[in-house]
């Protein structure tokens, strides 16, 4: 497994591959690695000749105040764990490969990057979206995988790559969980036991209201409501939002129908967590 470091040269190594003829998935990561990362890696080595993943913890798409400083950063084991997976080469570039001092551009998300997780994270999705976009041009990916549990990020990247026609497949891959429901998170590490007994309870309530609808409920507005009482009962955590959209345009759908989307956000003790369930698709 090559571990390269500098942006020139991953963008040739993968441009070297692309004119082989090989197909490049693309895993863009924060590092601190955890099943919900390796299943994303899992996949896009079955799915390509080539496998390359990036760890970049990208200071764009952190709000002054939040954890960008004591974001984990378990390097070594992150490497084992890539090279377990069989992985080609991992991009692990310092903050200049993709911001030299000359950077200026930035990717303006629109208005889907104001709403839900927009508001909470001013700037968020800017931060997003850009180094998304300068991966997509480095790594040169067929295809690049994202993981289901970032709903928005996931429904912005896919607009990103429509808008500026860019020649990738984005893949979706389903979000992993432990066994009590808690969706896997590298800032799950920071609940200690107490809040982390608590966690699981977002994955419930948005799981009573997907239950719900099985049983026949489509107002939206209703149930994100029940989503919401279930939340009241844990004073714990503290609610941000619960949202039902639609997985293409965001929207709130006058019904709710399968594929749409019911999302949350809560704090806990200062901890964000999120975490969606898709109408019609879940295992209750
Ligand atoms: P991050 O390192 O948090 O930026 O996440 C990198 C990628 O892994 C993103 O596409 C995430 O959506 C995805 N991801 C994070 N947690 C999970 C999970 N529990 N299951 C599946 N994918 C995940």
């Amino acid at each position: 497994m090559q571990v390269v470091t500098q942006a020139q040269a991953v963008q040739q190594q993968a441009l070297a591959w692309r004119a082989a003829g090989d197909d490049v998935g693309l895993v863009p990561t924060m590092g601190a690695l955890h099943a919900g990362h390796e299943s994303l890696v899992r996949r896009a080595r079955r799915e390509n000749r080539r496998v390359v993943a990036s760890i970049f913890v990208n200071p764009l798409q952190f709000s002054p105040g939040e954890d960008l400083a004591r974001y984990p950063r378990p390097i070594q084991r992150d490497l084992e764990v890539l090279e377990g997976l069989g992985v080609d080469a991992v991009f692990q570039p310092e903050l200049d490969q993709i911001y030299p001092a000359s950077f200026r551009t930035h990717v303006d998300p629109g208005p889907w990057g104001e709403v839900l997780e927009g508001r909470s994270r001013p700037g968020h999705f800017r931060g997003v979206l850009t180094v998304v976009l300068k991966l997509l041009e480095l790594a040169r990916p067929s295809r690049a995988y994202f993981g289901q549990k970032d709903a928005q990020q996931l429904l912005l990247v896919r607009q990103l790559v429509r808008d500026f026609c860019l020649p990738v497949r984005i893949v979706s891959c389903p979000t992993v969980r432990e066994p009590d429901g808690l969706a896997l998170s590298s800032r799950n590490a920071y609940l200690d036991p107490a809040r982390r007994s608590s966690a699981p309870a977002l994955y419930g309530a948005l799981r009573q209201a997907a239950q719900a609808y099985r049983d026949g409920r489509k107002d939206p507005a209703a149930l994100e409501r029940l989503a919401v009482e279930a939340l009241s009962g844990r004073p714990e955590l503290e609610l941000d939002y619960v949202a039902l959209f639609d997985e293409a345009t965001l929207e709130r759908p006058a019904e709710a129908g399968p594929g749409n989307v019911l999302a949350g956000a809560v704090k806990l003790g200062g901890i964000r967590l999120i975490d969606n369930v898709i109408l019609g698709a879940e295992v209750l």
